[in-house]
């Protein structure tokens, strides 16, 4: 499908693109970020697909992949990548777009007292950092 101007004009990008200090249209969808991120196995969505959504204005599909919660800001596509595109600064801005839009995914009131007493203080630290705002 091609891409129009206005496409990669649109608000919405402008917006990540602000947020992550990425240039969207820089990827050409080589796929080499997907082929060596070590959570694509985790991912219906891969982390290429994520850009090529925005590059096809589908910002909902994007937001609601599971694929940005799933990335563990590795930098191993980055690494990789020929455009020099960082993709864990892409994911993280998807993820606090929607984390200010009041979607948060960790609420400290809906953990158990139970759970608390076991899960060690680092994955909590480490939690609230990605889940909530
Ligand atoms: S490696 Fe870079 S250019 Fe290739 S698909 Fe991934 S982000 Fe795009
Ligand atoms: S930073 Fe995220 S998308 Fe990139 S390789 Fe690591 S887990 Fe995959």
């Amino acid at each position: 499908m091609k891409i129009s101007r206005e496409q990669l004009r649109d608000n919405f990008i402008v917006k990540v693109e602000e947020i992550s200090g990425e240039k969207i249209s820089a990827c050409y969808q080589c796929g080499k970020c997907s082929a060596g991120c070590p959570m694509a196995k985790e991912m219906e969505i891969l982390p290429h697909q994520i850009i090529r959504y925005l590059h096809l204005g589908a910002k909902d599909k994007a937001l609601n992949a599971r694929t940005i919660w799933l990335c563990a800001s590795c930098h191993s596509c980055s690494s990789r990548c020929p455009q020099s595109f960082d993709l864990s600064n892409m994911m993280e801005a998807l993820r606090l777009i929607t984390l200010r839009a009041g979607n948060l995914k960790l609420r400290p009131e809906e953990i158990s007292a139970e759970f608390l007493k076991k899960a060690p203080q680092q994955a909590f630290i480490s939690a609230f950092r990605k889940y909530s705002n």
